[in-house]
């Protein structure tokens, strides 16, 4: 059996930036990844030119991503912020697939609405309820007028897309305070050349064994022993980034079991849903937009410049992607070819060229796309984090404190946190 001092297991963004403080610090961890490639919910397609089906975006000016994107001086384009209805950028809306028009002018309009819409709770409610239920409450002093607006049905579609979420289980109370506790900043920059850039640049001169899943954690005080499909390794710390959904599983089985409070932090908290469906057609029908709202099954679509051919990127999150992911490949394309051509017309079907599903809940090795904070889950994420008996340290986008859980940032500001947590137990 082979020894190690640190081990770290994943080898998404988090798993990287931990090794990555060790080394900083003189220590060469051995990364155990599952797969066959590296990058975890990071995942760039070059099939028909660069295609993000994971992660695409840097959220936020302030975001940790910007230091490697700096150090490795890898290409960044400002994309748009889609609440700021001042944004010179083209945001389409339509309901029920019917085209709704914005009056961009007026600064009552749709998209200046949606916006106010999304940004709701302004305050944070005093108990923790639930989206649904925070907005049932503000529905009742609201006129029918108010109620029936086209921008409150697509904020609710849009906070239930970015936090991946049912809104029956997100708690209003603590999504409202991660928030605002949030210090990555505005506005979404996208990665041309492909997100992967900045997986590769994290991976520079790390120790990483592909197709290593780990089965079977025995750990105590001393260390823990790893168990692989042929093999089994022994390491004095242990930094785990699997994502939430598979510690809800149960994958790896822990001997002993973990700790009740760590096993109810775990279960406490939600994986959310995300459904990408990549579209690509032989000629453009449509005329420049950079983003489209709506309420379909695909609650969003806008165009991939980097692919070489006219490009659609739909994206549905919370039960709209469960609903995606029932359907399968061919019928969630069918789908989306239905969806467009309410809006588009003949012409979708006749530009239709290849369609992808990238579906991260039937994925074995994400069960789902991110976390999100359910009512009743209270601290579960500071539990979450907290170290195993100086053995097991718990590092990937869920066990992020900051507000910046479900990020890559946030996965990267946790992997170093966890990093030096094992390090100066050492
Ligand atoms: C569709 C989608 C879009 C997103 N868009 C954005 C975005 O635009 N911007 C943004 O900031 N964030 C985005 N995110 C979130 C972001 O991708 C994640 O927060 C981040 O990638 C998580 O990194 P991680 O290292 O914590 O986990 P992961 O990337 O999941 O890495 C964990 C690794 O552990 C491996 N593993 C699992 N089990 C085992 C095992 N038993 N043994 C060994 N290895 C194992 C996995 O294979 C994986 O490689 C998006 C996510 C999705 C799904």
């Amino acid at each position: 059996m082979t020894q190690h001092e640190f081990v770290i297991i994943g080898a998404g963004v988090s798993g990287l930036a931990a090794a990555q403080q060790l080394k900083k610090h003189g220590i060469r961890p051995l990364v155990l990844e599952a797969r066959n490639r590296i990058g975890g919910r990071v995942l760039t397609d070059r099939s028909h030119g660069v295609v993000d089906f994971g992660a695409q975006y840097i959220h936020g000016t302030q975001a940790v991503t910007w230091e490697i994107v700096r150090d490795h001086h890898i290409s960044i384009q400002e994309w748009f912020n889609e609440t700021n209805p001042t944004t010179q950028h083209t945001h389409l809306f339509a309901l029920d697939g019917q085209w709704l028009t914005d009056d961009k002018a007026d600064k009552h309009g749709l998209g200046a609405r949606m916006g106010e819409w999304c940004n709701h709770p302004t305050e944070q409610p005093a108990n923790d309820i639930s989206f649904d239920t925070y907005y049932r409450a503000l529905v009742s002093t609201k006129t029918l007028a108010e109620v029936n607006d086209p921008a409150f049905i697509l904020a609710q579609v849009r906070n239930e897309r970015i936090e991946a979420a049912d809104l029956t289980r997100l708690s209003a109370y603590h999504t409202f305070h991660e928030r605002n506790i949030s210090t990555s900043g505005w506005g979404n920059f996208k990665v041309p050349n492909g997100y992967d850039a900045i997986v590769n640049a994290l991976a520079q001169d790390v120790d990483i064994w592909l197709n290593s899943p780990i089965l079977q954690i025995d750990w105590d005080v001393n260390g823990a022993i790893l168990h692989l499909p042929k093999a089994k390794i022994w390491a004095r710390r242990i930094i785990l980034t699997l994502p939430l959904s598979l510690l809800q599983l149960g994958v790896p089985a822990f001997n002993p079991p973990l700790p009740a409070a760590k096993v109810q932090a775990i279960q406490a908290l939600a994986m959310g849903h995300v459904c990408k469906l990549v579209l690509w057609f032989k000629l453009a029908f449509w005329r420049d937009f950079t983003f489209l709202s709506t309420n379909g099954v695909i609650a969003s679509w806008w165009p991939v410049l980097s692919s070489n051919l006219p490009t659609l990127m739909g994206y549905s999150g919370g039960p709209r992607a469960i609903q995606l992911s029932g359907l399968g490949t061919a019928a969630a394309i069918e789908q989306g070819l239905y969806e467009l051509s309410q809006l588009f017309g003949d012409d979708v079907r006749e530009q239709f060229s290849a369609g992808h599903l990238q579906d991260w809940s039937t994925d074995p090795w994400a069960r789902g796309a991110y976390s999100y904070t359910p009512i009743g889950a209270g601290n579960a994420r500071e539990h979450l984090a907290k170290n195993v008996e100086n053995t097991l340290f718990f590092a990937g986008e869920a066990a992020n404190i900051n507000g910046h859980h479900a990020t890559i940032h946030g996965a990267i500001e946790r992997g170093r946190q966890a990093a030096d947590e094992a390090r100066q137990t050492g």
